[in-house]
C-alpha cells in the first residue's frame, strides 16, 4: 500500500479564474514517484492552465499545490518564499513546452543551452559542463559534433530533443511537459515518443504530461485524467480509461481517435 510518504506531488482544489472565466476548476490529485500521469481533453479544456498552476508558472486563484521535498518532505509550494520555489523550479522539477523557442534560448549554441542550467545550480568546471553537455546531446540522439552550433540550424525534431537535454542534465525528479510532441511531423513524433519513454524509464521520471492526443498518452502515461471545460470529468489507469471510458465525452474522444 502507498502510503502518505510515498506521495511527490499533492494538488487539492486547484482553480484558476480568467476574470469570470473558469482555466480549471476543483481539481485534485497526488502523483507518485515515477509514475506518468497524464492530461488529456480538448483544446480549451484547461490543460495548460493546469499544468502551469502545478508547476508554479501561474498562481491559482485558489486551492493548494504541496510537493515532497528532499530535506523537507511535503511543502506548500505557493507558500514558499520565492527564492526556495524558484531554486526548486531550476533542480529538482523541469518544465518541457510544446515549443523549443519557449524552452530554448535560441540566440546561443546547444552546448550553452544546456551548459547554463549546469552552471545555475552552481557548476563551475568549463570541461567537466563541455563533456557534461556532448554527453547529452548523445543521450538525446544529437551527434557531439554540432556542440556549438545554434539551435535555429537544428531542426524540429532535434530542437525538441535538444529541450529535453537542457531540462534532464540537471537530474530534475519531477518533469512537466506540454504537449511535448505537438507540432512535429508523425515519424519524427513517433521518434521523440521513443526516446522520452526510454529517458522516462532510464531515470525513473515522475511526470505530468498535457497532451491533446490520446495516442500519446496511452504510449507514456500510467494514469490519466480527462479533462472538460476546465474539470477532470474522469480519472482512472490509462488502458481502463481508453478501453472503456465511462463519461460520455471521454467515450467521444476515444471513439473520435479511433475514427482518424
Ligand atoms: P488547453 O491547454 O486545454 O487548450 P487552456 O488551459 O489553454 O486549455 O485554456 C483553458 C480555458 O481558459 C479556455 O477557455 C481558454 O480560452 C481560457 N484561457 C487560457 N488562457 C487564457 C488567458 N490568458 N486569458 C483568458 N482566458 C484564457
Ligand atoms: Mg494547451
Amino acid at each position: 500500500m502507498k502510503t502518505q510518504n510515498d506521495t511527490l506531488l499533492e494538488v487539492q482544489d486547484l482553480t484558476l479564474m480568467y476574470g469570470d472565466r473558469i482555466g480549471c476548476e476543483d481539481i485534485s490529485f497526488k502523483l507518485w514517484p515515477g509514475e506518468v500521469l497524464g492530461i488529456v481533453g480538448e483544446s480549451g479544456s484547461g490543460k495548460s492552465t493546469l499544468l502551469n498552476c502545478i508547476s508554479a508558472h501561474q498562481k491559482p486563484t485558489r486551492g493548494t499545490v504541496s510537493y515532497n521535498t528532499r530535506l523537507e518532505g511535503m511543502k506548500s509550494v505557493y507558500g514558499m518564499i520565492e527564492p526556495e520555489r524558484r531554486l526548486l523550479m531550476r533542480t529538482d522539477w523541469a518544465f518541457v513546452h510544446q515549443s523549443a523557442r519557449d524552452g530554448l534560448r535560441m540566440n546561443v549554441s546547444a552546448g550553452a543551452n544546456i551548459g547554463e542550467r549546469l552552471m545555475a545550480i552552481g557548476n563551475r568546471h568549463y570541461g567537466d559542463i563541455r563533456q557534461n553537455a556532448e554527453t547529452w546531446l548523445e543521450k538525446v540522439e544529437i551527434s557531439a559534433e554540432r556542440l556549438d552550433d545554434l539551435p535555429t540550424t537544428f531542426s524540429g525534431g532535434m530542437q525538441q530533443r535538444l529541450q529535453i537535454a537542457r531540462n534532464l542534465v540537471t537530474g530534475p525528479r519531477l518533469v512537466f511537459m506540454d504537449e511535448p510532441t505537438g507540432g512535429l511531423d508523425v515519424s519524427v513524433q513517433a521518434r521523440l515518443l521513443d526516446l522520452l519513454r526510454g529517458l522516462v524509464r532510464t531515470f525513473g521520471l515522475s511526470v505530468v504530461l498535457v497532451t491533446h492526443d490520446l495516442a500519446v498518452a496511452r504510449l507514456l502515461s500510467n494514469r490519466l485524467m480527462v479533462m472538460q471545460k476546465g474539470r477532470v470529468i474522469e480519472h482512472g489507469l490509462t488502458d481502463q480509461v481508453l478501453d472503456d471510458p465511462q463519461h460520455a465525452y471521454t467515450q467521444l474522444l476515444v471513439s473520435s481517435i479511433l475514427q482518424t
